[in-house]
Formats: structure tokens, C-alpha cells, sequence
């Protein structure tokens, strides 16, 4: 089975260093002996194979009337890139971007049938490294999120689209010659928030809402992924009994009342809107329609009840939610929260700020831990692309 293994392993001393190099920004070698507990011999020895490898740079010394100043040491960020794609069943949007997810370009296109899929992600991606400027190691890893499940690196199953048959990160792998990431695109989001926190808080659940519900899951700092990699499906946990059918096969499940179709169905069939679509719905909430009202209600009824079982659940610090309504609408953030029963101290809920994007973010964060061979790594990079 294909996984995803390191082979940029480190030795402790040496990722010791570079996590510490990368946090603390231009400083010396005598700066960072004193912060890891490591020898200057040692720091020494590590830091002339980081700058042979073209990870690290020395920015000189300049000397004073107190005498002259050490060599600052500084992380080269631009080294090379990454390239980190959503394989939406209806759009596929790509970033390239730093080893520290700074946005080098962004670019999105249909996503093509079945049996053009790689040939159009290869030609993607060849067009994305011509279009970034020259760096020394160059393009130096992909990642792709998908929408569906995903198990050791392998795409197990995607409900909309059928990518499961196809051997797409095999053939980008053969063909760029880089890793390739594959991981839920849910759990990358909650990786791509997680890098813009600077490692703290360490349990959070990153629920999004569109089609369905899925979330990615933080706990303690780490992606949980479940036995299979199926965690994380709220959308399949069944809130009434032989309620609504659902794709999946059972009845009841949270999605059937808490997604946009399911928005949009609830109008429908409450007020005999039967064709309405979500702008003239948002143009009906806008105007206070009390019919509009109603089923928002109702919405966020469900969200909270979906809230309050995750919180029941995992204890998080923070639920980061990407969901069109609230986003359209940040004033009904504030109802949810009353309809939301949870402990006041040491909670958040807010919205996501990088919405659709934190996937795209999660796979450049996973793409670069991987290939520095570190565990830890903040993103200090301008997150602007469109969300
Ligand atoms: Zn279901």
C-alpha cells in the first residue's frame, strides 16, 4: 500500500535546530546553541549542511564601536515550493506556495471528466512551475485534497466524483518526481488553520457545511483521522430516527437538515418556493421575510445540536466553521451562539477566515513538514487568496 512515508528523516539535534532557526528568525549560531542546549560544535556542523543543502543562508556581520556582530543565520523560505490542489468534483482550485505559505499563485479551472483528470493536473502544475519564478530546488512536493475518503495516502472512496479507480498520485508522483500528499480535504483544513495559530490552541474542530457536513479533526496538535479515516463525517450521524433519506442509505442523517441543499429544500417545501435558489433566499432573509427567518431557524437549530454533540465529544478550544450562510450573514453567528449550550471559559466558535482556502493551506503546511523533516512549522505567510 502506498503511504506517505519520510524519507527526509532528521536526526533529533538537527530538527531541534531547524524548527528553532525557522521560530526565532535571523540569529546566530551562538543564540541558537543557547536555546536548543546544543553544543556550538554541533550547531556548527548542523548549520553548514542546512546551508549546503540551500535551507539556510547567512546575511553577514556588520561591525560596531562594541565590536563585531555574529553571523545571523536565516531559514531560506523560498527555496522552493509547493503545490497544494482541491480535487472538487465540480472545481479544482491550486496554490503555489513557500516552504512558510506565503502565495506565490493561485489558479482554478472545471474539473475535467474522469478520463482527462491527470492529463489536466499534470498540465496544471507543469504551467504552475513555468509561471513561479526560478528557485533551487524548485517544485518540491504536491498535495491533494480530496473530497472523500482517504486512508494511509490512497483515495478509498469519493461519493461525487469517481476518482477512487484512478492512480492519480502514482502517475504525478512518476511524473514531477516529488511526493505526493493525499489527505481528506477536510483534514486539511483543520491543518491549514491550525498552521496560521502559531501552535496554539491544540484542539480544534474545523466544521464545514456545503453540500454536506464533514470536519477535520485536531486533537492535542494532531490530525485524528480514525481507524479507517473516516473520522469526522458528522454529516452521517444520525439526529432522527427514520427521518429524511439520505445518499449514504440510512435515514436521518444531520445532513438531510444542515446543508445548503437541505436549506434550500426546507424553503422549498415549507412555503411552496419551488424555484428558488440561494442568492433570491439570501434576498429574502436580507428583507426579513419571515418565511425566510423560519428556516434559518431551523438551520441553526441543527447546526447547534451538531455543535453541542462535537463539543460533548472532543472538549475542543475552538470550532472554526465554514458554512456560505454564516459567512453571507455574520450576524446570525451571534443567535447560534445562543442556541448553543457549552462551557463559557476556554471555548471559541468563529469563522473560518480562510474559508474554502485552509485545505489549500493544510496540503503546502504538510507538504513542507514533510520535506524539512520537522513536526512543528507556523505559517507566517499572507493567506490572500480568494476564499
Ligand atoms: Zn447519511
Amino acid at each position: 500500500m502506498a503511504t506517505y512515508r519520510n524519507d527526509h528523516i532528521r536526526d533529533l539535534n538537527s530538527k531541534l535546530l531547524l524548527e528553532c532557526l525557522i521560530q526565532l528568525g535571523p540569529v546566530s549560531r551562538a543564540a541558537l546553541a543557547r536555546q536548543t542546549g546544543l553544543t556550538k560544535a554541533t550547531v556548527s556542523a548542523i548549520i553548514a549542511k542546512l546551508i549546503s543543502d540551500g535551507l539556510v543562508t547567512e546575511l553577514g556581520s556588520a561591525d560596531t564601536s562594541f565590536g563585531r556582530k555574529p553571523i545571523l543565520l536565516s531559514f531560506q523560505r523560498q527555496v522552493g515550493f509547493f503545490i497544494s490542489i482541491d480535487l472538487g468534483s465540480d472545481c479544482i482550485r491550486a496554490l503555489a506556495a513557500d516552504f512558510l505559505g506565503d502565495t506565490l499563485l493561485f489558479k482554478e479551472l472545471l474539473t475535467p471528466p474522469p478520463h482527462l483528470l491527470i492529463s489536466s493536473l499534470a498540465a496544471l502544475i507543469s504551467s504552475m512551475q513555468e509561471a513561479v519564478f526560478q528557485t533551487k530546488l524548485g517544485l518540491c512536493g504536491i498535495a491533494l485534497g480530496i473530497h472523500g475518503i482517504t486512508f494511509q495516502n490512497q483515495i478509498i472512496f469519493t461519493p461525487h466524483y469517481a476518482m477512487d479507480p484512478l492512480p492519480i498520485a502514482e502517475e504525478l508522483r512518476q511524473h514531477f518526481q516529488v511526493p505526493v500528499l493525499v489527505e481528506n480535504e477536510a483534514n486539511l483544513a483543520v491543518l491549514g488553520e491550525y498552521a496560521f495559530l502559531a501552535g496554539s490552541p491544540k484542539n480544534i474542530v474545523d466544521l464545514s457545511i456545503h453540500t454536506g457536513v464533514g470536519a477535520g479533526l485536531l486533537l492535542d496538535g494532531k490530525l485524528y483521522t480514525g481507524s479507517s479515516g473516516r473520522a469526522g463525517e458528522f454529516g452521517h450521524t444520525i439526529i432522527y430516527p427514520n427521518g429524511k433519506k439520505c445518499a449514504c442509505g440510512r435515514r436521518g442523517c444531520l445532513e438531510q437538515y444542515l446543508s445548503l441543499p437541505a436549506l434550500l429544500s426546507d424553503y422549498k417545501s415549507r412555503f411552496d418556493h419551488f424555484d428558488i435558489d440561494y442568492p433570491q433566499f439570501c434576498d429574502n432573509l436580507r428583507a426579513q421575510k419571515k418565511e425566510a427567518i423560519d428556516t434559518v431557524d431551523a438551520y441553526l437549530f441543527h447546526l447547534a445540536l451538531c455543535i453541542n454533540n462535537i463539543v460533548q465529544t472532543y472538549n475542543p478550544e475552538l470550532i472554526i466553521i465554514t458554512d456560505s450562510l454564516l459567512s453571507d450573514f455574520p450576524w446570525l453567528l451571534e443567535k447560534l451562539h445562543s442556541l448553543c449550550h457549552y462551557p463559557s471559559d476556554n471555548f471559541d466558535i468563529r469563522l473560518s477566515k480562510l474559508g474554502r482556502s485552509s485545505s489549500l493551506y493544510g496540503g503546502i503546511h504538510q507538504c513542507s513538514l514533510f520535506f524539512l523533516g520537522i513536526e512543528t512549522l507556523s505559517f507566517s505567510g499572507s493567506a490572500d487568496i480568494p476564499s
